[in-house]
């Protein structure tokens, strides 16, 4: 049986030719982010329950990956993620909360942690244990706002708040190195984060530090590191996947790497 993050990258091959939209390289960096998120972390299948997880895709351009994610686990109807850019439909570049397994409506860069504090917040002053996810990418932290969202949430000691960074060293038009480098580990630890460094293409690791997080404490941060584009070689650490879209022949040549 085909893995999960397999699945969210043959999806994001395919619909992304379909649309003739680009964004590929971000969503293929998070495939098995949302592999470990969805498929071993949060309860399978549809939640709409006030108790639920919830989950923010604040570099809301890769939902594709996160539709292909809600649908391979059934929490959206897969025939949903081929209205993916057609007219009319909720199913678009960024993530709508009308959508079915979305919570947020996100893609304005740099506010999802604060959409995640604000939840885990809210469900520490219910007394509830449930969590908030935020995955987001490594160059959201050029923002301030993330770093207001980040006190916030050391503040308050929202151990129920885990961000997971997708540090895979670049950004829309560069290199993180070249537009604004920066040390992460010590930038969440110096805000007073629990901190760690993992592979972040490797589920089993992911998913095993995500369950050994306490609730209590202070929120988590997973700086996840990544290669942009992962799983199709001609795209992987290239600047220009971040916009193009596939051709006839590169989409064949991507379906053959990521295999049947
Ligand atoms: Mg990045």
């Amino acid at each position: 049986m085909p893995s999960l993050a397999h699945a969210i990258r043959r999806t994001v091959i395919e619909e992304s030719m379909r649309a003739h939209v680009g964004h590929i390289g971000s969503a293929l960096s998070i495939a098995d982010m949302l592999a470990a998120v969805y498929g071993e972390v949060l309860p399978p299948g549809p939640d709409d329950g006030p108790e639920r997880d919830r989950f923010v895709l604040s570099k809301g351009h890769a939902a594709l990956a996160l539709y292909a994610a809600l649908a391979a686990t059934g929490r959206l109807a897969p025939e949903r993620v081929s209205e993916y850019c057609t007219d009319g439909t909720a199913v678009g570049v960024h993530p709508e909360h009308d959508l079915p397994g979305v919570d947020f409506s996100t893609g304005s860069l740099g506010q999802g942690l604060s959409i995640g504090a604000g939840a885990a917040f809210a469900a520490r002053m219910q007394g509830s244990t449930r969590r908030a996810f935020v995955l987001m990418s490594d160059a959201e932290g050029n923002e301030g706002s993330v770093w207001e969202a980040a006190m916030f949430a050391a503040h308050h000691r929202l151990g129920n708040l885990v961000a997971l960074v997708d540090v895979n060293g670049q950004q829309a038009l560069g290199y993180t190195r070249d537009v604004l480098a920066g040390d992460l580990p010590a930038r969440w630890d110096a805000f007073g984060w629990d901190v760690h460094v993992i592979d972040g293409h490797d589920v089993d690791v992911i998913a095993s530090t995500i369950r050994g997080l306490p609730v209590g404490g202070p929120p988590h941060v997973l700086l996840c590191e990544t290669t942009f584009g992962k799983g199709v070689s001609f795209m992987e650490s290239k600047i220009e996947w971040h916009y193009l879209p596939l051709d006839e022949e590169r989409h064949r040549l991507a379906l053959q790497e990521i295999g049947a």
